[in-house]
């Protein structure tokens, strides 16, 4: 059976990557997670002060792109696919609300966003691959045989990302989560490069009453009707 390129792109904390793993794992196809990529480049300007108080300056953020090495490496306990920033594993330093609150406008950067497109496009270069984030179904993989575009009512996504925060032990308030996922939305549909737009070919999946079950089967079931039309 042919490998197919699945683009998963949406708004923050609609469960983009839990969908995409689950994929993943039913598939046996490769999870990337472009949304770790550009909060590993957040976390490596926080560290070395090119980051202060939310201020940055583009020219520095730029010149730091050589030194971040990106891969991802799959964990047979957890079973997925964790990130690692030049040999490190920063699954979960990547996931803090100090990078939640800077990482969009890192990511608007376009020179770090052409940075961050080449990789993304040699790891999916082999096809068997599920890619979650803003920008794959509308720029990264414009070819991509399945694109989906999710979407979740904003309380629903607070309290999945505060359920997420507090199981890592990060205790935070649902006003905040608000605002930072309403903050993030606003910086991600109204930049200049590459906003987060439905391409015209995807699939709208708004799952706010779905189940995590219900929706892989939906998807599952999209996937198994696209590849009988195929081979
Ligand atoms: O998906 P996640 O919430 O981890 O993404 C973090 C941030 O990275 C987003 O808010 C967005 O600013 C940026 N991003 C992006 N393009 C992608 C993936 C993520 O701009 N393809």
């Amino acid at each position: 059976m042919s490998r197919i390129t699945i683009a998963i792109d949406g708004y923050s904390s609609c469960g983009k990557s839990t969908l995409a793993k689950a994929l993943a794992a039913k598939l046996n196809y490769a999870y990337i997670d472009s949304g770790a990529m550009y909060r590993c480049v957040t976390l490596y300007c926080l560290r070395n002060g090119i980051i202060k108080k939310k201020k940055f300056d583009n020219a520095e953020v730029i010149a730091t792109l050589p030194n971040i090495k990106l891969n991802f490496e799959f964990n047979p306990h957890t079973k997925t696919s964790e990130t690692f920033m030049n040999g490190e594993n920063v699954e979960k330093l990547i996931r803090t609300m100090e990078v939640a609150e800077n990482v969009s406008k890192i990511s608007a950067i376009k020179e770090v966003r052409e940075h961050m497109v080449l990789i993304q496009r040699e790891f999916g270069q082999h096809k068997g691959v599920v890619m979650d984030g803003r920008d794959i179904g509308s720029h990264v993989f414009p070819d991509a045989e399945l694109k989906l575009f999710m979407t979740a009512d904003i309380e629903t996504r607070v309290q999945r990302r505060m359920d997420e925060l507090n199981s890592k032990g990060e205790h935070v308030d649902f006003m905040e989560v608000k605002i930072n996922l309403t903050n993030r939305d606003y910086d991600d549909v109204n930049r200049k490069e590459s906003p987060l737009i439905r391409a015209k070919d995807a699939i709208v999946l708004d799952n706010t009453d779905l189940s995590r079950e219900e929706q892989l089967d939906y998807v599952i079931k999209l996937i198994s009707g696209l590849l009988l039309t195929r081979d």
